[in-house]
């Protein structure tokens, strides 16, 4: 399971429309990285994927459920999908343990001795055993994203969505969130990846997307989107980043 397939994918915000039409699809144990100007839709079009945005119109079909369709309970879709974003969103009041128990206790999937032996081998395997007990307000930036990453796979999700991980944080604390991202994808986790960090794209996606104004403008391996690209957009764009 950890399969996506998209089908013309629309998004309107009022009269502006935000995606004009996307088709793509996300193979089991695929690494796609979405990369693009600000502005081109790109968290969006993630949050699309899990529903945080209502779709206008195409389709979304995560492992054979197509999300708004009356049938399918969105919260179950969601279950298999862990979300990070660039703003951490922990929960400030709880400890690193507590926050990574929260969701498989809170929605009944695990006891709290089951939620407790996860979330030391999750903190474990992002390098925080240490910082159960510490408040999220006690780490610095890398490690707060590396909780909120062993959050989101608290869940036992096939999917992962990153939205820009390491946009927010200070240079020399991007590479161990990177370091906990690429053993995920080693792991044969599907991963969505919106990032501005091309080396890393170029180095572990299995696919990278360009988008541009709502459309995606240019995909294929990293070889050819970074090393021979053939869009105007996409050439004038490597041009500036890289
Ligand atoms: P990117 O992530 O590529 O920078 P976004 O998907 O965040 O792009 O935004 C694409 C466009 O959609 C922007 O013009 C932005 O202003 C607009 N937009 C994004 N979220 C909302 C929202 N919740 N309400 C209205 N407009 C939005
Ligand atoms: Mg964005």
């Amino acid at each position: 399971m950890g399969k996506i397939i998209v089908k013309n994918l629309k998004k309107s915000y009022g009269s502006n429309q935000v995606l004009k039409g996307i088709d793509m699809q996300v193979r089991e144990g695929e690494v796609v990285c979405v990369i693009g100007p600000s502005g081109s839709g790109k968290s969006t079009f993630l949050r699309c994927m899990n529903m945080l945005e209502e779709i206008t119109a195409g389709e979304v079909i995560v492992d054979d459920y197509k999300l708004g369709d009356k049938n399918v309970d969105i919260n179950k879709v969601r279950e298999n999908i862990g979300m990070v974003f660039q703003h951490f969103n922990l929960f400030p009041h709880m400890t690193v343990l507590k926050n990574i128990m929260f969701a498989p206790t809170e929605l009944g999937k695990q006891t709290k001795a089951q939620a407790r032996e996860t979330a030391m081998k999750l903190l474990d395997r992002v390098g925080l055993a240490d910082k159960a007990d510490v408040l999220p307000g006690q780490l610095s930036g890398g490690q707060k994203q590396r909780v909120a990453i062993a959050r989101a796979l608290a869940m036992n999700p096939d999917i992962m969505l990153f939205d820009e991980p390491t946009s927010a944080l200070d240079p020399e604390m991007v590479g161990e969130v990177l370091g906990v991202m690429k053993d995920l994808a080693r792991e044969g986790m599907t991963m969505m990846i919106v990032t501005h960090e091309m080396g890393f794209a170029r180095e572990v996606s299995d696919r990278v997307v360009f988008m541009d104004g709502g459309y995606i403008v240019e995909e294929g391996t990293p070889q050819e989107v970074f090393g021979n690209p053939k869009n105007e957009r996409t050439i004038s764009f490597l041009e500036k980043v890289l």
